[in-house]
C-alpha cells in the first residue's frame, strides 16, 4: 500500500514552545555562562540562529526550499505488509521512506534549508565535518543547488576506506579534505602528534569551525543535534500525520534510530505535540541506539561539549563524555557521544523511551527486512527496524493490533561492505 498526499507541508513545526520544561541554554566554553548570540553569529547566519531560539510554533518553509523538496517530497508512507505477514503479527507496520532523497537519507531536508538561509545571508563557503559521508553528501548536494562552495572535513579513515561518498561529494563539486589536515591549527596539532592520525568526528568538527571563524564569508553547518536542524526535519512527521488522516488511523507506537536525534525528532515531534497537549494518551515513542554508543540509555544528563577538543558551546544533554571514542561499529551515523538537547529533555521527562541493540541483531533485522520488503536499510535505519520487529512480535503474543510507525531514514547501498562483513560472519559485537 502506497499512500501519498498532494502537497508538501508549507510550515515546519517548532516544538520549543510546547516543551514540558524550558530548554537550558547553551553555555560559552570560556565563561560557562549562557552564550551571547553574537558569538554564534560568527558561525551561523542570522535566520538559522533565530530559528534555533524561536518561540513560534509554525515557521514558513521558503518557496525556494519547497521547490527543491518537491524533487522527492512528499515521501511515501508505506505499509510493510510482507513483513507483517512474515512475522504473523496482528500489528500494522508503516514507514516513511526518507531513503528516496537524492543522497539517500533524510539529511537533505535540513541541508537544503541551511544552504538556502546561508545563500540569502551572503555566505560564500559552507564548512562541515562528515564521518562516513551521509551528511557531507547531503550538504554538498544542497550547496551545488544554491551555488555555494562546500568544504567538507572528512574523517581520514573514512576518506581512505570509504571512497564512494567522497566521490559523490566531489561529483557535486565539493572540496573534500581528509581530517586532521594541515589547513587548521587544530588539524596541525593532531598531525604533529601522529602524521598518520586516523581522525575523528570531534577533530573534524574543530577543523570545520576554525575554518568558518577565519572569514565572515565562511559559515559552518551541522547535520543534527541543533534545534533548527530538528525543526527542518519535522516535514517528515507533518506529512505522515496527513497521510494517516487519509486512512483514518493514528500510530500507537513511533520508532526512530537516534544518532544526534534529527530523523527521530522529525518523524515524532508533530505526534508528540498531540501527546503533550493530552490529545493522545497512549502514544509510545522509542529512540533506538547502538549498545556500542548508548547515549540515552547509559549516558549522564549534564552539560558537555559537542566536539572532542572542547571548542563548541556546552549543551545540556545525555552524554558519554566528549572524550568518549565509540568503537568502530558500522552504523557510522549513530556514533555520537551526545544527543539533541530537546530529545534529551523529552527523555528526561519520561515523554519518550529509549533502548539499545547490538550490531549483529541489528543486521539480522536489516537482512530480514531486505528479504521481505526488498529495500536495503542503512545500518542506522536497521536499528529502528529491529525495535519494530520486537514490538510486532510482542503484539503477536498479546494479540494487540498496534499501529507502528518508523522512519526508514536511509538506504544501505553505500554500506554494502558492512553487509558483506555480516553475511560472511566477520561482524562482531563490541
Ligand atoms: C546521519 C544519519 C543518522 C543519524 O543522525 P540523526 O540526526 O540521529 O538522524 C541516522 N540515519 C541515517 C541514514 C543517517 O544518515
Amino acid at each position: 500500500m502506497k499512500i501519498t498526499i498532494d502537497d508538501i507541508p508549507t510550515k515546519w513545526f517548532n516544538i520549543l514552545p510546547h516543551l514540558p520544561a524550558p530548554l537550558e541554554p547553551p553555555l560559552d566554553p570560556e565563561t560557562k555562562q549562557p552564550i551571547a548570540p553574537e558569538k554564534l553569529l560568527a558561525i551561523f547566519p542570522p535566520p538559522l540562529l533565530e530559528q534555533e531560539m524561536s518561540d513560534k510554533t509554525w515557521i514558513d518553509i521558503p518557496e525556494e526550499v519547497l521547490k527543491i523538496y518537491s524533487l522527492w517530497r512528499p515521501t511515501a508512507l508505506h505499509r510493510a505488509l510482507r513483513l507483517e505477514e512474515y512475522l504473523g503479527t496482528p500489528a500494522k507496520i508503516f514507514y516513511k521512506n526518507e531513503s528516496i532523497s537524492p543522497t539517500g537519507s533524510h539529511k537533505p531536508n535540513t541541508a537544503v534549508a541551511q544552504a538556502y538561509y546561508n545563500k540569502i545571508s551572503g555566505t560564500k563557503v559552507l564548512t562541515t565535518e562528515t564521518g562516513a559521508g551521509q551528511w557531507g553528501s547531503a550538504l554538498s548536494f544542497a550547496c551545488a543547488l544554491f551555488g555555494l562552495r562546500a568544504r567538507v572535513y572528512m574523517v581520514r579513515v573514512s576518506y581512505n576506506q570509504k571512497p564512494s561518498r567522497r566521490i559523490l561529494m566531489q561529483t557535486y563539486g565539493a572540496e573534500v579534505i581528509p581530517s586532521p589536515s594541515d589547513r587548521t591549527n587544530a588539524g596541525r596539532k593532531f598531525l604533529e602528534e601522529n602524521p598518520e592520525h586516523p581522525g575523528s568526528l570531534g577533530i573534524a568538527i574543530s577543523e570545520a569551525i576554525e575554518d568558518a571563524l577565519s572569514s565572515k564569508d565562511i559559515k559552518y553547518s551541522l547535520g543534527s543535534v541543533l534545534n533548527h536542524v530538528l525543526l527542518h526535519q519535522t516535514v517528515i512527521g507533518l506529512e505522515a500525520k496527513e497521510q494517516f488522516k487519509k486512512i483514518a488511523l493514528y500510530p500507537d507506537v513511533i520508532v526512530g534510530a537516534v544518532g544526534g536525534g534529527s530523523n527521530f525528532a522529525g518523524l515524532s515531534f508533530p505526534f508528540i505535540a498531540d501527546k503533550l497537549e493530552g490529545k493522545t494518551k497512549n502514544l509510545e515513542v522509542w529512540a533506538v541506539e547502538p549498545e556500542a554508543c548508548p547515549t540515552l540509555t547509559k549516558g549522564e544528563y549534564r552539560y558537555d561539549y559537542g566536539d572532542s577538543a572542547g571548542l563548541t558551546p556546552l549543551l545540556k544533554m545525555y552524554t558519554l563524555g566528549h572524550k568518549f571514542v565509540p568503537p568502530p561499529i558500522h552504523a557510522g551515523g549513530l556514533r555520537y557521544h551526545g544527543d539533541s538537547p530537546i530529545v534529551c529533555l523529552l527523555y528526561n521527562k519520561g515523554i519518550i523511551s529509549a533502548c539499545a541493540y547490538r550490531q549483529t541483531e541489528v543486521f539480522e533485522a536489516a537482512t530480514l527486512f531486505a528479504k521481505v520488503e526488498g529495500l536495503l536499510p542503512a545500518p542506522e535505519a536497521a536499528h529502528a527496524i529491529k525495535k519494530v520487529i520486537d514490538i510486532a512480535l510482542e503484539c503477536k503474543r498479546t494479540g494487540e493490533k498496534k499501529v507502528i510507525l518508523f522512519n526508514f531514514c536511509g538506504h544501505g547501498y553505500f554500506d554494502l561492505s558492512a553487509y558483506d562483513d555480516f553475511l560472511s560472519g566477520r561482524l562482531k559485537d563490541v
